[in-house]
């Protein structure tokens, strides 16, 4: 089976390359050239672990192809990935120009029978919108568009796709089912749970999911501000809540706020939805508000801690949105960098895989090698990121290095009394 794949950023790239992996051949087509000639080149955009070995792999095997030459991809493809991106607008619309151009490029260059499926997160609605465009040149009986919602993670997006929790796959008609069974059936056999449902229900599962993460994220981070006031510890309130099955342990973690190039997007582009159907989602906007309020406490505790940032030097462990990533899109690590720097702050930063991105964005970061770098000479430590090789630091090498020995965790990821016992003042969210 052919398969075009339109956008080859974060999901356009992994998906390709593991649908390559099952067996499909498939193509990458992106308007970034740039992008694109790395590629070629067998160098990897972005940094997803794993990746590189599925591309490579596949590339050598004759099945991933790289081009430039969106339109050129789109005949002789049975499957029509969307992939491409669908960043916010100031209003916390989402901006549909990706889409609709791609589609436009499709419906121009439209070849025999061919499935559209919409792998971008949507609004509701779009899948409609995609096929009065596609109607206006085309005969209805040559193609269908179907809606399957990307679930995958950044830092584990390999695995995510090879063996997803879930497909949700929204097609009302059963030749496109078809093919989409066929072109998924590696992952049905390995007893993946399977979802058909209509195109709208698909487009909404996804917003709701991240809606509900998201609210999730932020009634933790809301409940750690009142462990503050009565003296109780969130990390054991989070795990006792967790025990419940009907809860679960996950996203109960407190921290920065949620961030990346989804859930602040999707929260406000459901928000949107709602607003433009007349239905009221106050939980979500609930939750997207404290998100906005963890920026400004977690820069609060900073400024407590460190007593006064005049003429003060930050070490900041981590830049990225979350570990495993080198994607600082709504990073809540990077807007507390930015407002650090805004106050006059010497920012030394260290980030295992986001330095440069975080650096594009801001060119004030002082970018170090190690957090032992990052430590020398400043007036005290921030993690804002959770990466694992911060999870064990070695806290007399650090003293040493600090000109103070202080300690302000956003991610909740250490001992406070191991770290009080090496002699740091130590802060985080929630804990006695
Ligand atoms: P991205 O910005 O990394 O990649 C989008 C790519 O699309 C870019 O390379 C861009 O050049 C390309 N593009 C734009 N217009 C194009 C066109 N007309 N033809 C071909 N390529 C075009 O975005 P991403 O993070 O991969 O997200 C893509 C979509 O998937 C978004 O809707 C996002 O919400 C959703 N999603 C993202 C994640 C994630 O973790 N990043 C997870 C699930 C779903």
């Amino acid at each position: 089976m052919k398969v075009t794949v339109l956008g080859t950023g974060y999901v356009g790239l992994v998906s390709g390359a593991c649908l390559a992996h099952f067996g499909l051949d498939v193509t990458c087509a992106d308007v970034d050239g740039d992008k694109i000639d790395k590629l070629v080149k067998g160098e990897i955009p972005i940094y997803e672990p794993g990746l590189e070995e599925v591309v490579h792999r596949n590339v050598h095997a004759g099945r991933l192809h790289f081009t430039a030459d969106v339109a050129g991809a789109i005949p002789n493809a049975q499957v029509l990935f969307l992939a491409v991106g669908t960043p916010p607008l100031p209003d916390g619309s989402a901006d549909m120009r990706f889409i609709f151009d791609a589609v436009d490029i499709i419906s121009e260059n439209h070849d025999g029978y061919q499935v559209i499926v919409t792998k971008s997160t949507v609004p509701v609605g779009t899948g409609a919108k995609i096929e009065s465009i596609m109607a206006r040149k085309h005969d209805r009986e040559s193609y269908a568009v179907v809606s399957n919602p990307e679930f995958l993670r950044e830092g584990s997006a390999v695995s995510d796709f090879m063996h997803p929790e879930r497909l949700v796959i929204g097609c009302d008609e059963e030749k496109a089912l078809d093919i989409i069974m066929r072109l998924y059936k590696p992952q049905i056999d390995q007893n993946v749970r399977v979802l058909i449902t209509n195109r709208v229900s698909a487009e909404l599962i996804k917003y709701a999911s991240n809606a509900f993460l998201a609210v999730k994220i932020s009634f933790i981070n809301e409940v750690s501000r009142l462990c503050e006031e009565v003296g109780a510890d969130v990390m054991a309130v989070a795990k006792g809540m967790g025990m419940d099955t009907r809860i679960g342990p996950r996203f109960l973690h407190p921290g920065p706020g949620y961030g990346g190039s989804c859930f602040p997007k999707d929260t406000r582009a459901l928000l949107d939805v709602g607003r433009e159907h007349k239905v009221g989602l106050r939980i979500v906007e609930a939750a997207v508000m404290a998100n906005d309020d963890q920026v400004q406490r977690s820069l609060n505790k900073i400024q407590h801690a460190f007593g006064t940032m005049e003429g003060a030097t930050v070490a900041l462990l981590g830049l990225a949105f979350k570990s495993d990533t080198d994607d600082v899109r709504e990073s809540p690590a990077l807007k507390i960098a930015a407002a650090l720097l805004d106050a006059g702050v010497r920012v030394k930063a260290y980030d295992p895989a986001a330095s440069q991105t975080a650096l594009r964005e801001l060119p004030g970061l002082e970018i170090v090698n190690d957090p032992y770098d990052a430590a020398d000479g400043a007036d005290g430590l921030v993690v804002a990121t959770e990466w694992n090789e911060f999870k064990k630091l070695d806290w007399p090498e650090l003293k040493k290095r600090l000109k103070r020995p202080l300690v302000v965790d956003l991610r909740n990821l250490y001992d406070p009394i191991e770290v009080r016992e090496a002699g740091f003042t130590y802060v985080a969210f929630g804990r006695p």
